[in-house]
């Protein structure tokens, strides 16, 4: 309710209008975006080539092309597949009513007090409701980066989907799908900037018979129709957040029981994510040694985050709630019109009308599409350190070994130079940058680095232009003055 007071009946269009104004003026101040400063290169048939193409137009990919822009690489292309104002999980499978982070985050605003997500709201609706408002609405985030989206003039096809990667010669062929239409372009770095689910998909245990889907199981991350779920049975796999949102989700809608089964003894307390996120942990983290990094990798991963208690709260309300702790499940699979679920010790299987799988993301470089042909000599942390065998996660050790701006590294040096024109900021950058590609606290540090790394990249490629332009620049400074030399009389 509250989400559609905010987003239509409060407007301030003429505040929204200033601000956009204010917005302007501080972009001029600052002298940004920056002229156009990298190589015009064309490719053998003399087509212009891309500096950057940008994959994804949620709040990474959003901050990484505004970060591009500002420091005069601005021959890049944002695409993304969604339809405008759809991008990320926020109107889809995110099923909490408002952000689980706190209303102060600054979100995508490249240090420009302006681009805040407050200076926005405030401008939008008004001080008196900034003060109302207790955490940000879905749908409310999603209209401030659609916004940003705008006010940084980001150049974003929608409806556009990168389908493949592949090298060709010095440059990178991006191969894009637009309704069907298959197109290629030629880029000369790619930004990666596709969410949790693009470092590698939804994670589905081994233990789940996948046959179950679409009519018996479904993934959180997946569209769920929760009118179908009416009246019936739910087991819920998982105790994470987007397992409980989902549980409230199918109670609210009608389902008459949700299941939730959970390994652990208890919940997660502590949240170490928000104890992490401070300047020092988010810059330091990629200067660390392998070992450290690791190790508290390792144990961040074991302790897990809680459940937000505004999604406990919601979800106990309603009626019809069990969870079961300390409830391992071994097998899921198809009895009949049932879901047969098995837990650990339990002599019988529990049937129910439908299962929702709450086990989070995959992190895999061999499970990303787009990375298909580059896959193989991606190198990875299991390749690059060998923890003792007490810290020793199969799942982390598949997450990309990245370089110091995001880049990819090569497995085997010098067999495929491309890959490490390929730059992954998601959740795939954890384990080597911590969570300032994932999460929103990050994301500034996150876009500053990767731009910063590849306005640094093309600057040493196209040195030679560089030289030329230095050496053509020819605005004389003393003309006027006594000491003026006409070109034609310098030694
Ligand atoms: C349910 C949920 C709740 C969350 N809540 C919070 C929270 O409260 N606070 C917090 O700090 N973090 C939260 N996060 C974590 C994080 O902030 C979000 O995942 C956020 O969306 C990350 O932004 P992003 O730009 O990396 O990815 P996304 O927002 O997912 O954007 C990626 C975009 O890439 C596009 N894309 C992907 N592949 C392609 C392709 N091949 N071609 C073209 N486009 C493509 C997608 O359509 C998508 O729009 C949450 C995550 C989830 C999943």
């Amino acid at each position: 309710m509250g989400q559609t007071l905010d987003r239509i009946d409060r407007t301030d269009l003429a505040g929204l209008a200033r601000h956009e104004r204010a917005v302007a003026r501080d972009l001029e101040l600052l002298g940004v975006p920056a002229a156009n400063w990298p190589a015009s290169i064309v490719d053998a048939r003399g087509q212009p080539v891309l500096d950057v193409l940008v994959v994804g137009a949620g709040m990474n990919g959003i901050a990484a092309a505004g970060s591009l822009l500002f420091k005069g690489v601005r021959n890049i292309a944002v695409v993304e597949r969604s339809r405008p104002g759809e991008e990320g999980p926020w109107l889809t499978y995110a099923r909490m009513d408002t952000l689980r982070s706190p209303k102060t985050l600054t979100g995508p605003a490249l240090c420009i007090p302006a681009l805040t997500f407050r200076a926005w709201y405030e401008a939008k609706y008004g001080i008196a409701a900034w003060d109302a408002l207790y955490k940000i609405h879905n749908g409310t985030w999603v209209d401030y980066l659609s916004w940003l989206q705008k006010v940084l003039a980001l150049p974003v096809s929608h409806g556009v989907a990168l389908e493949a990667l592949e090298p060709a010669g010095s440059f990178i062929q991006a191969v894009l799908n637009e309704n069907g239409a298959r197109r290629s372009i030629l880029t000369r770095r790619v930004v990666l900037a596709t969410g949790r689910a693009g470092a590698g998909g939804d994670l589905w245990p081994d233990f789940i018979d996948r046959s179950l889907t679409p009519d018996l199981a479904a993934h959180t991350n997946d569209a769920i129709d929760f009118d179908a779920l009416r009246g019936k049975s739910i087991a819920v796999l998982g105790g994470g957040a987007s397992a409980w949102d989902n549980a409230a989700t199918a109670l609210e809608r009608g389902a008459a029981h949700v299941d939730m089964y959970v390994r652990r003894p208890y919940l997660p307390q502590v949240n170490k994510g928000r104890g992490s996120a401070f300047p020092g942990f988010l810059h330091g983290w990629s200067s660390l040694p392998d070992a450290e990094r690791w190790a508290i990798t390792v144990y961040l991963n074991d302790i897990q985050s809680p459940v937000p208690h505004e999604t406990v709260n919601r979800t106990m309300k309603l009626s019809g709630f069990h969870i079961h702790f300390r409830a391992g499940v071994e097998t899921a699979s198809r009895a009949g019109e049932k879901v047969a679920v098995k837990i650990a010790g339990q002599d019988e299987a529990r049937l129910h009308d439908f299962l929702i799988v709450g086990t989070g993301f995959n992190v895999d470089p061999a499970r990303i599409p787009e990375l298909a042909h580059y896959a193989p000599g991606i190198a990875t942390w299991g390749d690059r350190y060998q923890p003792s065998p007490d810290l020793r996660r199969r799942d982390l050790e598949r997450f990309p070994y990245l370089g110091p701006g995001f880049e990819l590294i090569e497995k085997t040096p010098g067999i495929e130079p491309t890959l490490g024109k390929i730059y992954l900021v998601n959740f795939g950058a954890h384990a080597s940058h911590t969570a300032i590609a994932s999460d929103i606290p990050g994301v500034n540090i996150a876009a500053e680095r990767v731009a910063g790394a590849i306005a640094t990249s093309l600057f040493c490629e196209d040195i030679d232009h560089m030289r030329r332009r230095v050496e053509a620049f020819n605005e004389p400074e003393l003309e006027n003055t006594p000491f003026f030399v006409p070109e034609s009389e310098r030694c």
